[in-house]
């Protein structure tokens, strides 16, 4: 090896052997995680304009047995690049079904919806929205409980399957939300062509609205596009009661944020719900 050129040489950088190990190491741990239940969701309260919540974003964590909380900023994009997401994101989906039956039996909880992430992977394989549907029917889910989040990337490739997907799915009353609006590729085409019911304004938005004006006229014209179009808009990482009164003054009125609920266990949230 040493007879090779510099560049060759670089290959053996320890540097770079080392981030594979982790990799390599990180990859197995996940390919075992979801058989030894190490997933758990964690629910974030979704609120209407006088607080009132309406429904929740599921977030996954990985409980790691020695590392303890893993963040999905960690894990998601290696499950993407490895198709790990596939059994994930139905693991996902299949809970967040099961809860939805459970909040349906009750009075007090009946009317609440979920909202799924769903990465572009999961949603170009070939048999999505027949395993949609028998998530569905599995657990008597009214369809119009179960909202997926999509972001503006899942557009990039086989935009015409992913439309079609869609709007089997819309017809059967599943919800749509574009997630991270404004941050993207964003071509408003696809606001067009896309049967959303929802856009969810970007925490950097929300972020910087009480004292940056230019962020402020963004948010303003996102909304007033959205209402237009006729979607609802909910603002996410919405964190003091001056972002919410500002989002307010220019007509959102579906609120995401750590001021209404950081994401928390099922448990928790039921207690929160009872507080409210
Ligand atoms: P996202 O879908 O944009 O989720 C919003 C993120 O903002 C969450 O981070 C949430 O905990 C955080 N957040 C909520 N409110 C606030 C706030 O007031 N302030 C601030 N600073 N942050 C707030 P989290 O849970 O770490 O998730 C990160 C990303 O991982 C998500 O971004 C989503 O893209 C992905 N992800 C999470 N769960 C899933 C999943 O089940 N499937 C897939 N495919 N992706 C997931
Ligand atoms: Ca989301
Ligand atoms: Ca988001
Ligand atoms: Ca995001």
């Amino acid at each position: 090896a040493k007879k090779a050129g510099r560049n060759t040489l670089r290959f053996f950088d320890p540097k770079m052997q080392e981030a594979f190990n982790i990799r390599a190491t990180l990859e197995i741990e996940l390919r075992r995680a979801l058989e030894s239940k190490q997933f758990q969701l964690y629910y974030q309260v979704q609120v209407d304009q006088l607080a009132r919540p309406f429904g929740a974003e599921v977030l996954i964590r990985w409980i790691h047995p020695e590392r303890g909380m893993i963040s999905p900023l960690d894990f998601i994009p290696l499950a993407e690049e490895t198709g790990l997401i596939l059994p994930i994101g139905e693991w996902v989906l299949d809970t967040a079904c099961a809860q939805l039956e459970v909040w349906q039996k009750e009075k007090s909880t009946k009317n609440l919806t979920l909202s799924v992430n769903v990465s572009a992977k999961q949603f170009s394989q070939a048999d999505f929205v027949r395993q949609v549907q028998a998530k569905l029917s599995r657990y008597n889910v009214k369809p119009q409980h179960l909202k997926l989040e999509l972001t503006e990337s899942i557009l990039l490739e086989h935009v015409d399957n992913i439309v079609i997907s869609m709007v089997a799915l819309e017809s059967i009353g599943v919800q749509f939300s574009l997630d991270d609006f404004g941050t993207g590729y964003s071509s408003l085409q696809y606001l067009k062509m896309l049967p959303l019911n929802q856009l969810k304004i970007d925490q950097s938005f929300v972020r910087d609205i009480v004292e940056d004006s230019n962020d402020r006229s963004i948010v303003g014209t996102i909304i007033a596009m959205a209402k237009n179009l006729g979607f609802e808009v909910i603002a996410e990482g919405v964190e003091t009661e001056a972002q919410k009164e500002l989002l307010l003054s220019k007509g959102c009125q579906h609120f995401q944020g750590y001021l209404f609920g950081k994401p928390m266990p099922i448990e928790q949230f039921g207690s929160l719900l009872k507080l409210k």
